[in-house]
């Protein structure tokens, strides 16, 4: 049995274990972290494709909360658009869960750091920060976004930074004030401002409960940041701190910038976390033996709303490529060569949906002209793109 080596216990590396483990590999994934991943993250949007391939590998559950509608709110709180659509969202850490229950333990290795990798006759042999090292016919590099793997094959691809950043949060629904929660659960609503914009929706508790009074509400807003000072300043708290938000600056902008509803929100949220926004794209998923997934390959804008659907798709095509031939290399090369444009086109798509935003870019930081604007919130950011941006 042919063995395959995956760098990065994630999502994207969860996957790929399970969809190689199903297309007849010896599959073995290696971790970083000491500790199980779970109980981390926030929301998750989820695109059909994806819940389509993981039932591909057994996986028929949707954990998640479904969505009825998108709303658009103005500043004083009154609706500019509605569209009432079925949508299901999920959180990061009742995803893990289901992935990580599907997967031997006896093949999940914690505490694996990956230095770098060699080429042998075989495959591939992978080098562990502790000295010990592994070998296989095939590298599935599921490493994320600093990915030592894709640091090794093109060392010139790094993160970009887009202009501006994401605070998040994530409230127990039954903790937002009752006008909050009558106007923002249950459905994915946007309010936006000249380069800033607002998103939130209803995700399951952290236990995966989807029961309502149970659940929890997520929210992202993007706001321009300078890369250099005042991303420095925003990391700053008032003890000077430099790893939280400035809370007390967040609340006077909610509420001077933000719908009623969505203030209370930001100042409901004990633990705002900031994400500077950046993409990337490698040029080349596979190389030899070793092949890149999920954020490790290209990471789009979040706009996108399908950095999660893409890691399952890359996870998914690489072992249908690789089920139907016994030459590696021929079958990594087909991985390539189906999914790059799509990956490509993902990350095109992400800068549209979030040009406005960036401070440099010209124009008022208003996306097209305001009902063409709420028309894209309503019907088109974070959706998959005709059809196959999120396969
Ligand atoms: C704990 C956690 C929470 C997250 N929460 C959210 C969220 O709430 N919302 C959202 O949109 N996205 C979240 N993400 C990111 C999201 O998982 C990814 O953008 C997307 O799903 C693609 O996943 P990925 O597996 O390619 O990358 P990642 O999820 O970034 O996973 C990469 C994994 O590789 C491991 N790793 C890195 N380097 C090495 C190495 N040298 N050796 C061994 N292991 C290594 C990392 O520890 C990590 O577990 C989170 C990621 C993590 C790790």
């Amino acid at each position: 049995m042919k063995r395959a080596l995956v760098v990065g216990g994630s999502l994207a590396g969860l996957s790929a274990g399970l969809f190689l483990l199903r297309a007849g590999w010896d599959v073995h994934v290696f971790e970083r972290s000491k500790d199980d991943l779970s109980d981390q993250g926030g929301g998750i949007v989820t695109q059909d494709a994806m819940w389509q391939a993981l039932a591909g590998a057994g996986l028929t559950g949707r954990p998640g909360v479904q969505l009825k509608r998108r709303i658009v709110y103005a500043r004083d709180g009154s609706i500019l658009g509605e569209h009432r659509e079925d949508e299901t969202v999920t959180s990061w850490d009742a995803l893990y869960r289901m992935l990580h229950g599907a997967f031997p333990p006896e093949r999940y290795h914690l505490g694996r750091e990956v230095e770098g990798y060699d080429e042998t006759a075989e495959g591939v042999a992978l080098r562990f920060t502790d000295g010990r090292t592994a070998e296989g016919e095939l590298l599935v590099a599921a490493d994320g976004v600093g990915s030592a793997i894709r640091g090794q094959m093109h060392p010139e691809v790094k993160p970009v930074y887009a202009g501006y950043v994401a605070w998040r949060g994530l409230v127990p629904e039954g903790e937002l004030p009752a006008h909050a929660r009558a106007a923002l659960v249950d459905a994915f609503s946007f309010c936006t401002a000249p380069h800033e914009q607002m998103l939130s929706y209803t995700v399951p508790g952290d236990d995966g409960e989807e029961g309502f009074g149970r659940r929890r509400h997520n929210f992202v807003w993007y706001r321009p940041a300078e890369e250099k000072t005042a991303l420095r300043d925003l990391l700053t708290d008032e003890d000077g701190e430099t790893h939280h938000p400035n809370i007390p600056a967040m609340h006077a902008h909610a509420d001077a910038t933000l719908s009623p509803a969505y203030a209370a929100f930001v100042r409901a949220t004990e633990k705002p976390k900031l994400q500077p926004i950046n993409d990337h794209l490698c040029p080349q998923l596979v190389s030899g033996r070793v092949a890149l997934i999920g954020d490790a390959a290209a990471q789009a804008r979040p706009h996108t709303g399908a950095g999660t659907s893409k890691a399952i798709g890359d996870a998914a095509a690489l072992a249908a490529a690789l089920r139907d031939s016994d030459d590696v290399g021929e079958a990594l090369r087909r991985f390539e060569a189906a999914r790059l444009p799509i990956i490509r086109e993902m990350v095109e798509h992400g800068r549209w949906l979030g040009r406005h935003l960036d401070p440099n870019e010209p124009g008022d930081g208003t996306a097209e002209g305001e009902d063409q604007a709420v028309d894209t919130l309503l019907r088109v950011a974070a959706r998959a793109k005709d059809g196959n941006a999120a396969e």
